[in-house]
């Protein structure tokens, strides 16, 4: 049975990370949430332009435009998570978003896409450390301990620590484990196999650039999805629910091209997504923005870690040293999840499960 003195820490303030926070604190762990931005909801992200210069649409803090530049819009397969979303629009956390140009079912935060991630973290108990990298990660004496680039090592210890982050930076925190479990225990081991976990999870990158227009772009479509082209996908940002009315589009890159180019100069990127845009609208854009993901999308893996059967589990949950992880890419290696929005969702309730269950002290 968990007791109310139990502390946990959780490295990443994504869907994932503030489901497991949420859930824990509400089953009475004490929780503190790391995150390095200065914002949450990682890639559920929105991005604002600055206040209007005008007096009275600054006095109501309008923004003059916005762009979810991030995941653009999930879908529900999963019955749980369903139920979670109708939960989220009635909160008017979320809204069923019909772009034309898809006969998919596909939602959005409202009024940005950081929406229920913002929500999650009003509801914890404790404010969450932002703008806080976690670099390092320590056990010793049966305690985690967290040090951060921006504010050293943390005062308080932990009994368990959750990183719900992209594969690619829970291994290179996970590369970063020092100390003892006990005289004849080695942390490294423990540590060796939460890595090779999120090694063999690959992830790719996705380009976005966030473009406005001074009028209305002439296709018919809301949401245009391209293939053969270095331009991916096309979304008219003013179609989704309570959104401004600016002429916005976000475009992505596709994951091979992204990924070719993830090094490339943000200006170039511009150039090539912003000319394969105009061969198919004729619209140029006034103004832009670009923003590099550098780990968008996780993969499936054909080839399962033996360490670990992915295929039946949401999350990673090593009950001897109190280390989880938690993310997109770790539920969608599950058959039944499509991934994206609702494997984070997925993962975040599962940690939090196995953690309650199995953890006794
Ligand atoms: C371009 C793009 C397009 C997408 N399209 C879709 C889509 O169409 N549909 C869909 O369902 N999903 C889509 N997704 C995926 C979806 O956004 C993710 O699956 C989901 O948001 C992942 O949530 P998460 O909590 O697992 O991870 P994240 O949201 O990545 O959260 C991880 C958090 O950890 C923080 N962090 C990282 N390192 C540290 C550190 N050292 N210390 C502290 N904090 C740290 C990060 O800042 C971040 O806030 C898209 C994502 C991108 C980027």
């Amino acid at each position: 049975m968990i007791q109310s003195s139990f502390r946990f820490a959780v490295i990443g303030a994504g869907l994932a990370g503030l489901t497991a926070a949420a859930e824990l604190s509400a089953r009475g762990v004490y929780v503190d949430v790391f995150e390095k931005s200065r914002g949450v909801g990682g890639r559920m992200a929105t991005r604002r332009s600055g206040m209007s210069p005008d007096a009275s649409l600054a006095a109501s803090r309008a923004p003059i435009w916005q762009c979810d530049h991030g995941a653009p819009a999930f879908a529900a397969a999963t019955a749980s998570f369903r139920a979670e979303v109708a939960r989220w629009e009635k909160l008017d956390l979320a809204a069923r978003w019909r772009p034309t140009g898809t006969a998919n079912e596909l939602w959005v935060g409202t009024q940005t896409m950081t929406a229920p991630a913002r929500s999650l973290a009003a509801s914890l108990p404790r404010a969450i450390y932002s703008s806080t990298t976690i670099d390092t990660l320590q056990r010793e004496h049966q305690a985690w301990r967290l040090h951060s680039a921006e504010a050293g090592w943390h005062p308080e210890q932990f009994d368990g620590v959750i990183l719900a982050l992209p594969a690619p930076q829970a291994s290179r925190l996970l590369s970063t484990i020092t100390g003892a479990e006990s005289p004849e225990q080695s942390i490294a081991s423990h540590a060796k196999r939460a890595m090779e976990i999120a090694h063999a999870i690959p992830m790719s990158g996705t380009w976005a650039v966030i473009a406005r227009f001074e009028s209305r772009v002439e296709v018919t479509e809301d949401l245009l999805e391209l293939s053969d082209s270095p331009l991916a996908l096309a979304v008219r940002e003013a179609s989704k629910p309570a959104r401004p009315a600016d002429e916005v589009w976000l475009l992505h890159a596709s994951d091979a091209w992204s990924d070719a180019h993830i090094e490339a100069q943000s200006d170039r990127v511009a150039d090539t997504l912003l000319a394969e845009f105009r061969e198919i609208s004729a619209a140029t854009a006034s103004a832009f923005q670009v923003h590099r993901w550098r780990y968008a999308h996780a993969k499936r893996r054909a080839v399962q870690p033996v360490t670990e059967p992915l295929s039946q589990t949401h999350s990673y949950w090593d009950a001897e040293i109190g280390l989880g992880m938690c993310g997109d890419w770790l539920s969608m290696q599950h058959k039944a999840v499509p991934g994206g929005v609702e494997a984070a969702w997925l993962s975040g309730m599962d940690i939090s499960r196995r953690v309650t269950d199995e953890v006794s002290i």
